[in-house]
């Protein structure tokens, strides 16, 4: 008999990650495609379902259920993709339906952060924990809530998203719609915005001339004690300690993981970060909530992805005993 095998598929905006996982947490296999946007849904997910029958040949392992991390938002009811702005063209996409018709196999969908933080729980930086938050710093600012090993996923799934908390009043619009969320500011897209705001303020011209400077760029200079690069950089850390610090003094999590590109500027960002988080939450022994960079990269989705699936499948069989 064929061995069995569950597989996770991460989608970005960017790259696919899929990958086959036995029910003993062994990896089988794993793929990774780019994302050809232009080819719309019902084609990139015909090349994710391929890499998988391919990697199932080439394993001889047979299916067992599909766990997907897709950019939200999502309809985790219906498993509908919803128009994610980095997705265009995935308009209500039955994605889950889709699945489980080409491989008769349970599938389960969440959303990406929610994926990369089940992946960080089981196998990365929160592995000890059970009581997990989990924040992506990157093009956007996202976030998941573990509470006792489980997702906390709310009304419509909308639990998790702190990039969208209000911290500045009048602050500028944000893609949400509203004003002042803490991702305008602090994800890599606004710390590269205010860097470019601040070069045009003191140089003259306009930030338009300063298109090249990137959230990485601003993170170098800093590690140069460029004095501008390092203003804009502890405004930034100001602002995150602000919006993590009130999550954490409603969740009081175990640990808080801190994923997504920005993250790799590393104790530069995690030092002063756990500096301000301490001087900010008051109500909660602050000392026993452990400030963390997330442990597996790119990797953290498709993990979770998998842990997603194998969750399904042990419930299905459990409901069938
Ligand atoms: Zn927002």
């Amino acid at each position: 008999m064929n061995d069995q095998v569950v597989a996770g598929i991460d989608i970005g905006g960017t790259k696919i990650a899929v990958a086959l996982q036995t029910h003993e947490g062994e990896r089988a296999a794993s793929r990774r495609l780019p994302t050809e946007i232009a080819l719309g849904p019902v084609r990139i997910l015909e090349n994710i379902s391929l890499a998988i029958e391919e990697m199932l040949a080439e394993t001889s392992t047979t299916l067992a259920a599909v766990g997907i991390g897709c950019p939200g938002p999502i309809d985790i009811q219906n498993g509908l993709v919803m128009s994610p702005v980095n997705l265009p063209g995935w308009d209500r996409f039955p994605i889950v339906e889709l699945v489980e018709n080409r491989f008769g196999v349970p599938v389960i969908l969440d959303n990406d952060a929610n994926a990369a933080a089940f992946g960080e729980y089981f196998h990365g930086a929160g592995r000890e924990f059970q009581d997990m938050l989990y924040v992506t710093i990157s093009t956007g600012i996202g976030g998941a809530i573990i509470c006792g090993g489980q997702i906390h996923h709310g009304v419509q799934a909308g639990a998790g998203e702190i990039g969208h908390m209000i911290v500045e009043m009048d602050g500028i619009q944000c893609r949400c719609g509203t004003f002042g969320c803490l991702e305008t500011i602090a994800s890599g897209t606004g710390i590269a915005r205010r860097m470019r705001e601040m070069l045009a303020s003191q140089n003259g011209g306009n930030a338009e001339n300063y298109r090249h400077i990137t959230s990485e760029k601003v993170v170098e200079a800093v590690e140069h004690n460029d004095e501008t690069a390092r203003r804009i950089w502890n405004e930034t850390i100001k602002y995150l300690a602000i919006g993590i610090g009130n999550a954490i003094t409603l969740v009081a999590p175990e640990a808080v993981v801190i994923g997504g590109g920005v993250s790799a500027a590393g104790e530069l960002l995690l030092e002063p970060l756990r500096r301000e988080i301490h001087k900010n939450v008051t109500m909660l022994p602050i000392e026993k909530v452990e400030i963390l960079k997330a442990s597996l990269g790119s990797e953290s989705g498709v993990c979770g992805a998998l842990m997603m699936a194998q969750g399904i499948y042990e419930k299905t069989r459990e409901n069938v005993s």
